[in-house]
């Protein structure tokens, strides 16, 4: 795959998934623009990227995806004057089901998953007809299936998932394609954060998780990201409106 001389935007690219993708597709030779709110997370993937490319420019953001889009793309056609690849990884994992959890977590999860994507979307979308460049959105098995205890989040990757094909066809005529990965479990920080776990209760999770996999065993973030490159890549220029399981065959499987 090349990216040599196009640029990428990655949001959550601060950790996990997100910083993965930003060094693969640094690694391809892109030029990348990494957003997080976490200002030494960030310099960490800047290193990253650095080292896994040394021609090729990063500019980190520090944003809030669901405050500051127009600032994001604003600074990305500012430093590169185009944009080929938006990569909304950013979002958030909130546990409970309904009569467990408040409307402000709802909305909270809602505004990270689903109305950031939409407003970096709308706001990128010209420079991608310019570029015939495209959208990954990073969803999720539990946009394809249902899972307990995890309402909020099931919710915005369904919409997600929504979003994407919808998307896909208002856009197919302006050849900008708009795809979707939607990983299974993978070990990133997202569990402990948003899942209330502590270190051991996650390792059991981990475990556990192995089971609900039909590979065996849960993913990597480069597995990930690695997927994301080649949606965004030209080898995939007849793909759109997919929504593609990065998951070990999860969502393909019921668990006795
Ligand atoms: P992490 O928690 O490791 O990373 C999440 C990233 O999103 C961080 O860089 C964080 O930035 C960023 N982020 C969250 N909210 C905001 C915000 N309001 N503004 C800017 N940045 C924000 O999680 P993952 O890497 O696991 O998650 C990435 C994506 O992958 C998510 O969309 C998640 O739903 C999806 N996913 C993950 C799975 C997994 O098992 N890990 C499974 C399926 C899907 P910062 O810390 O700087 O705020």
């Amino acid at each position: 795959m090349d990216f040599t001389g196009k640029v990428a935007l990655i949001t959550g690219a601060s950790s996990g998934i997100g910083a993965a993708t930003a060094e693969t597709l640094a690694k391809y030779g892109a030029n990348v623009a990494i957003v997080g709110r976490n200002a030494g997370n960030l310099k960490e993937t800047e290193k990253k990227c650095k080292a896994a490319n040394a021609n090729i420019v990063c500019l980190p953001i520090i944003a809030d995806v669901t405050t500051d889009a127009e600032k994001i793309v604003n600074e990305v056609i500012g430093k590169f004057q185009r944009l080929d690849v938006l990569v909304n990884n950013a979002g958030i994992l909130a546990m409970g089901g309904l009569m467990d959890i408040d409307i402000e977590q709802f909305d909270n999860v809602l505004n990270t998953n689903v109305r950031a994507v939409f407003t970096l979307s709308k706001l990128s979308v010209p420079y991608l007809i310019n570029t015939q460049g495209n959208i990954v959105n990073v969803s999720s098995v539990a946009g394809l299936r249902s899972f307990p205890g995890a309402l909020s989040y099931g919710v915005s990757k369904a919409a997600l998932d929504q979003f994407t094909k919808c998307l896909s066809l208002d856009l197919a005529k302006e050849n900008v394609r708009v795809n979707s990965v939607n990983p299974g479990v993978v070990i990133t920080e997202i569990h402990k954060r948003g899942g209330g776990m502590s270190e051991q209760e996650y390792a059991n999770y981990l475990e556990r998780s192995k089971g609900t996999h039909a590979m065996g065993r849960v993913g990597n973030v480069f597995e990930v990201a690695e997927t994301i490159a080649f949606l965004a890549s030209s080898k995939a220029s007849f793909i759109t409106g997919a929504l593609v399981p990065v998951d070990g065959g999860k969502h393909a499987m019921c668990p006795r």
